[in-house]
C-alpha cells in the first residue's frame, strides 16, 4: 500500500540576500485511497509544499523526511519522483514551447512506465480521456500551456493525471480560476481517478467550493508554514461559515 510520509519537513527560500523559513515543520501521511485537502490562507505556504514535494530547485528542504513507502523523496530527482509515482500539478504551470500536448502526454508517459505505450491503444487511451474531459481533439497538436486559459490549464493537468496513474496526485489549486462547469469536468476527473481506491489524493485549496464535488476524508488547516489543525470534512464547513481569521495571527496573510 502506498504511503507518502512527511515528517517535521522544514523549507526555506532565498529572497533579498536573506534565507527565509517557509515550511516551519509540516507533518502529514497521505495513504493510497486516501484524500486529504489542505487548506490555508494565502501566503502561507500551501504552494512551498507543493514545490518542495516536486523538486524544485528554488526551494531548499533544511529539515526533515518525505518518504514514498519507505523510499526517500527528497535523495530523488524530479524525473525519479515522478517515476515512483508522485505526481504534481501546479498552481501556475509552465509553457513548454515547441512541444505539443500530445508528445509531452507520451514522453512523461514512457517516463513514467518504464517503457513507450504502444502507439495504438496510446492514441485511443488519449482520445478517450480528451472526451471525458470535453476537451477538442485539436488541443493535443497544441503547444504545452502555451496561450492556454486557465481552464485548458487544468484540464490538460487531469488528463495527465488520467493518463498518468501515479500513487500519490497533489494538485495544488485546480479550482482556482475554473468556471462551475469546468470545476464539475476537473473534479470528475479526479473523482474518476481516485475511486478505485489506488491513490492517494492530497488537494491544496484557498476555497471550500471544490469540495462539494471531491469530498476529502482528511482536512488540514495550513498557517505559517504548519498544518495547525487537522479533522474530518466537517473542517471544511467551519472553514466555510469562519474563514481562516482564527488561525492567522498578526495579520500575516493577505
Ligand atoms: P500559498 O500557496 O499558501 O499562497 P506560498 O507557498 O506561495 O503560499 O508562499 C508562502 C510564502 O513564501 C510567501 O510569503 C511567499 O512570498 C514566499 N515565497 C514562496 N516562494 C518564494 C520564492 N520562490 N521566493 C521568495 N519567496 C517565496
Ligand atoms: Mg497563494
Ligand atoms: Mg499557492
Amino acid at each position: 500500500m502506498a504511503t507518502l510520509e512527511i515528517r517535521d519537513l522544514h523549507v526555506t527560500v532565498e529572497a533579498d540576500n536573506a534565507t527565509k523559513e517557509i515550511l516551519k515543520g509540516v507533518d502529514l501521511t497521505v495513504k493510497q485511497g486516501e484524500t486529504h485537502a489542505i487548506m490555508g490562507p494565502n501566503g502561507s505556504g500551501k504552494s512551498t509544499l507543493a514545490y518542495a514535494l516536486a523538486g524544485h530547485p528554488k526551494y531548499t528542504v533544511s529539515g526533515g523526511t518525505v518518504t514514498l513507502d519507505g523510499e526517500d523523496v527528497l535523495e530523488m530527482s524530479v524525473d525519479e519522483r515522478a517515476r515512483a509515482g508522485l505526481f504534481l500539478a501546479m498552481q501556475y504551470p509552465v509553457e513548454v514551447p515547441g512541444v505539443s500536448v500530445s508528445n509531452f502526454l507520451r514522453t512523461s508517459a514512457t517516463a513514467v512506465r518504464g517503457e513507450a505505450p504502444k502507439l495504438r491503444t496510446w492514441v485511443k487511451e488519449v482520445k478517450e480521456a480528451m472526451e471525458r474531459l470535453n476537451m477538442d481533439p485539436a488541443f493535443a497538436e497544441r503547444n504545452v500551456n502555451e496561450g492556454f486559459s486557465g481552464g485548458e490549464k487544468k484540464r490538460h493537468e487531469i488528463l495527465q493525471l488520467e493518463l498518468l496513474k501515479p500513487k500519490v496526485a497533489i494538485l495544488d489549486e485546480t479550482d482556482s480560476g475554473l468556471d462551475v462547469d469546468a470545476l464539475r469536468i476537473v473534479s470528475e476527473g479526479v473523482n474518476r481517478v481516485r475511486e478505485p481506491g489506488e491513490v492517494g489524493t492530497l488537494l491544496i485549496t484557498h476555497y471550500t467550493r471544490i469540495l462539494r464535488y471531491i469530498k476529502p476524508d482528511h482536512v488540514h488547516v495550513f498557517a505559517g508554514g504548519r498544518i495547525v489543525e487537522s479533522g474530518g470534512a466537517e473542517l471544511a464547513d467551519k472553514l466555510e461559515n469562519e474563514g481562516y481569521e482564527a488561525y492567522v495571527k498578526g495579520g500575516a496573510s493577505e
